[in-house]
């Protein structure tokens, strides 16, 4: 059976983030990585607008409430903004 798996199986050093692009829209530098068991829990690069928005849609499928939802956000964003 062909590998289906995507991402590097290593995690990568913080300097190989910063020099691969976005695996979602391959438009920035990635910021850091993400990983889930359907993909053999790989590491795939994901840029700082991506990553927010894939932290958004991990709490909405959590069914956290709106204002929560908005509340962890911001403090994300702070806690993580360039
Ligand atoms: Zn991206």
């Amino acid at each position: 059976m062909p590998r289906l798996a995507f991402g590097l199986e290593k995690r990568p050093t913080h300097r190989q983030i910063w020099e691969m692009r976005c695996f979602r829209c391959g438009a920035k530098p990635s910021y850091a990585t993400w990983s889930i068991c359907a993909n053999d829990n790989r590491h795939v690069p994901i840029c700082h607008e991506c990553d927010v928005a894939l932290n958004r849609a991990a709490l909405r499928f959590m069914r956290v409430s709106k204002a929560r939802l908005e509340a962890l956000m911001r403090r994300y964003r702070r806690r993580t903004a360039a």
